[in-house]
């Protein structure tokens, strides 16, 4: 169930080898269409610290920053609605317009799952994980300093969130 966000009809939520559940296209998406746009509650770093401490451990992993500051999640108190299902590969299918849409980045047939590069989204929010979502491409850890990554930069350009671009920029400037 989404409340906040809109998901498209064409993908559902199913079981995934990268992490428990994920979200799956039934049909097929042609590049450019939206996938999703998140929506939920705009939350700051106080909030964001205070809910991780207190009421909701997971928030790392659900919320999205959307800029210096700021977070978007789902709920307050651990709550997931569906499109909080989406998972990081390092060979994704979708990027980020704006901070909140998700757009398909290729062509993608039915069964495929969709995923996104937390690398698009992520910046000085500080977390690492081993990845194994088994793409050829895969880089063993993610962590949130991805976005500085030469090669990275050059593969999402139009598809990181607006404020990792304005930093990819503000660096690319002095160079
Ligand atoms: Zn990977």
């Amino acid at each position: 169930m989404v409340r906040f966000s809109f998901l498209s009809d064409k993908v559902m939520i199913k079981k995934s080898h990268l992490h428990r559940k994920g979200i799956f296209a039934k049909k097929k998406i042609k590049k450019g269409e939206v996938i999703a746009v998140w929506g939920g509650y705009v939350i700051t770093h106080k909030e964001f610290k205070r809910l991780s401490r207190y009421k909701f451990k997971n928030i790392v992993h659900y919320a999205t920053k959307i800029a210096d500051g700021f977070y978007i999640i789902s709920s307050k108190n651990g709550r997931l609605e569906d499109d909080d299902f989406f998972n990081h590969s390092c060979s994704p299918n979708t990027g980020i317009k704006g901070q909140v849409m998700m757009v398909a980045m290729r062509n993608i047939n039915a069964g495929e799952e969709i995923t996104y590069d937390y690398a698009m989204t992520d910046a000085g929010f500080p977390y690492s994980f081993e990845c194994k979502c088994g793409s050829p491409e895969c880089r063993g850890r993610v962590t949130s300093d991805d976005w500085k990554d030469r090669r990275l930069q050059k593969k999402y350009k139009g598809y990181f969130s607006w404020y990792i671009q304005e930093k990819i920029d503000a660096i690319q400037k002095f160079k």
